[in-house]
């Protein structure tokens, strides 16, 4: 079939197999242009595996240290006419560069917060590798379900006072109002049973009590902080306090992982555009106001960049970690950096509809969310007849 972007809101509900395939390409030449690397991780479990940060940060361990990897994450495949998740069709290729290079690569689709594919994922490593020495905590979930049934859903929501902002409906280019009523107690725990740190503890509990944290072994979660024009919905905001909850669970994590030699950290990480990122009200704005910044000054970086530019001069550097006062990993030095955000701050009450391609990079944010389901990835034949099945071979049954 010949498969074309459709959009409903933040989302495109197609992906094409083709231009995933080569996305993931283009991040592995990437990570493969990078030379000079010192000892690195050698075997890899990432949590939430398939998209944004993860897909890079497995990326950048098998193709940069040629790491064993197991990723978990929860993808769909193609059924009938309806074509597959773009993380199916990007860990499908993925799986298929990394063992024609002769590397380990596993792979478990299920639901992460399950304690079946803790177990599943445990028992995996277990047999095939003993013990891992990275474990990075990637999940961005709108829903967490618990053993009894219950379900606790995440939202995005301002707290305290009512949100007014702006968004960019993606199709026409147009400037629409939101504004968002502030969140209740219960949104703001829910969201924090979600998005928080408590899941990540509990990988890390299953884990060691196995013996299948190897000395030595890290671990890391990912935040954003941001722009201060974007923390009355974010930072201020319900994700915000879930992104507390990860500082808290860190702390929490670290005497278990001294006590094996190792580390928890929460790096602070870039705005970019993933299937995450989008849903966030407003965001569309802040992140075409800083890709115009940060590309006309040369500092724009996409999620390999930071995943690779994290191991390299962070976590594997050789050298000592540049932390911040709160124990964090900040690789969100460029997008704060005082020009960047004198510009953001400058232009963000002065978009609009007539100038939004002049002075925003609007079209780079619609191309790398197109480019997110593998739409305008260069090189790929979009008029081409393409089957949507895309195998991928799993690990484990699927589970959770
Ligand atoms: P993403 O949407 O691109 O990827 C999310 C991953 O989680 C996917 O692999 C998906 O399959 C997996 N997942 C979701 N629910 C799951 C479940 N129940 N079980 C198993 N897997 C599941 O998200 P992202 O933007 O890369 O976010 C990853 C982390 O990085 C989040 O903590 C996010 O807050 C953080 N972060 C993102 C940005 C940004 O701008 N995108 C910036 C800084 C930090």
């Amino acid at each position: 079939m010949i498969i074309k972007p459709k959009i409903r809101g933040f989302l495109c509900t197609t992906a094409h197999p083709n231009g995933c395939t080569r996305d993931v390409q283009g991040q592995i030449d990437y990570v493969e242009a990078q030379s000079d690397r010192s000892a690195g991780p050698k075997k890899v479990l990432v949590i939430g595996a398939s998209g944004g940060y993860g897909l890079a940060s497995r990326i950048s361990a098998a193709f940069g240290y040629g790491a064993s990897t197991v990723g978990v994450f929860f993808e769909r495949p193609a059924s009938g006419s309806r074509t597959a998740s773009p993380g199916w069709y990007k860990t499908a290729a993925f799986t298929e560069s990394a063992r024609a290079r002769g590397l380990y690569t596993a792979n478990i689709n299920g639901d992460a917060f399950s304690n079946e594919v803790k177990q599943a994922t445990c028992d995996l490593i277990e047999r095939d590798l003993g013990q891992v020495d990275l474990v990075v905590y990637s999940l961005a979930a709108p829903v967490r379900r618990m053993a009894d049934g219950s379900v606790f859903r995440s939202c995005i929501k301002p707290i305290g006072e009512t949100f007014e902002g702006k968004t960019i409906d993606f199709n026409t280019g147009q400037l629409r109002d939101i504004s968002l009523q502030p969140a209740n107690p219960e949104e703001v725990s829910d969201t924090i049973r979600v998005m928080g740190g408590e899941d990540w503890e509990l990988w890390i509990g299953a884990l060691k009590g196995r013996g299948l944290l190897g000395k030595g072994c890290i671990t890391t979660n990912y935040t954003y902080l941001g722009s201060e024009v974007t923390w009355p919905i974010y930072h201020h905001g319900t994700i915000g306090k879930a992104k507390e909850d990860l500082d808290r669970a860190c702390v929490s994590l670290s005497a278990p992982m001294s006590e094996i030699g190792g580390h928890a950290y929460v790096a602070v990480m870039k705005g970019l555009v993933t299937q995450a990122a989008s849903a966030i009200p407003g965001m569309s704005i802040y992140l075409s106001l800083l890709f115009k910044a940060m590309k006309d000054a040369g500092t724009h970086e996409g999620c390999i960049e930071q995943t690779t530019r994290f191991y390299d001069s962070q976590l594997y550097s050789g050298e000592g970690l540049r932390l911040d006062d709160q124990g964090r990993i900040r690789m969100d030095d460029l997008e704060l950096a005082a020009d960047i955000q004198q510009f953001v701050s400058d232009n963000w009450f002065h978009v609009k509809e007539d100038n939004l391609e002049a002075k925003t990079d609007f079209a780079g944010y619609r191309r790398a969310f197109l480019q997110l389901h593998g739409f305008e990835v260069p090189g790929t034949d979009y008029q081409a007849e393409v089957d949507p099945d895309m195998e991928l071979r799993l690990d484990v049954a699927e589970t959770g």
